[in-house]
This record gives structure tokens, C-alpha cells and sequence, in this order.
């Protein structure tokens, strides 16, 4: 006996879970995100500068203070090329270029800040 279906597998919605978000969302293809979380989200215009973390901050500090990577590492209990890594994004975030130009930097906003 035959027993004919009418309803194909190919175009029967199921329902998922969102694999980023949890939400059930319907859907014909294998899709495992929800429509939602598939839309690029809109970048926070953020700025850039003085959006230092605590750490930077402080890293940041130690500069000020003529440290060497190596003498902010012994205090941080950081390696040295962690180090480095803080400095690269911190002269990013401020557009500075050099240790001295982050001196100079804090030396100019230092008393600026609350
Ligand atoms: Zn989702």
C-alpha cells in the first residue's frame, strides 16, 4: 500500500532555537540563527579617545612615570609583551606614537579629569 504525502520535507517550516540568542524563530532552510541575529548590527559610534580600561589607565600612569616595559612588568606582574600589547592600544586609543608623546599626552590632560 501506498501512502502518499502531500506535505514536503523541503518546505516545512520547523522550529529552531536561535543558536546565538535562544529565541524560536521559524524557518524553511537550516538556518540555526534567527532572522534577527542574522541582521548586521549598527557599530556604536563610539570615540575612541579616552576610553582607557583601568588597566591602560594605569599602565598608562607608569609611563608617565618613566618605567620601562620591563620595570611595569616586573610591577604588573605582566609578561613584557603583554606589556607592549597595552601600550600599542593605548597609543592607538590616543593617537599618540611613542612613550613620550603618551607623557606628554597625560602631562597635557592630567588635572582635566574629575
Ligand atoms: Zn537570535
Amino acid at each position: 500500500m501506498f501512502v502518499t504525502s502531500l506535505i514536503h520535507p523541503s518546505t516545512a517550516t520547523t522550529i529552531r532555537s536561535c543558536s546565538r540568542c535562544g529565541r524560536e524563530f521559524r524557518t524553511v532552510g537550516r538556518a540555526h540563527i534567527c532572522p534577527e541575529c542574522r541582521q548586521p548590527k549598527p557599530r556604536e559610534a563610539k570615540s575612541s579617545t579616552d576610553t582607557l580600561s583601568a588597566r591602560e589607565k594605569q599602565l598608562a600612569g607608569l609611563v608617565y612615570q618613566a618605567k620601562s616595559n620591563k620595570e611595569i612588568a616586573n610591577d604588573l606582574h605582566l609578561a613584557e609583551g603583554t606589556i607592549k600589547e597595552y601600550l600599542h592600544t593605548i597609543f592607538r586609543k590616543l593617537g599618540v606614537k611613542n612613550r613620550t608623546e603618551l607623557a606628554l599626552w597625560i602631562a597635557h590632560h592630567q588635572g582635566s579629569a574629575a
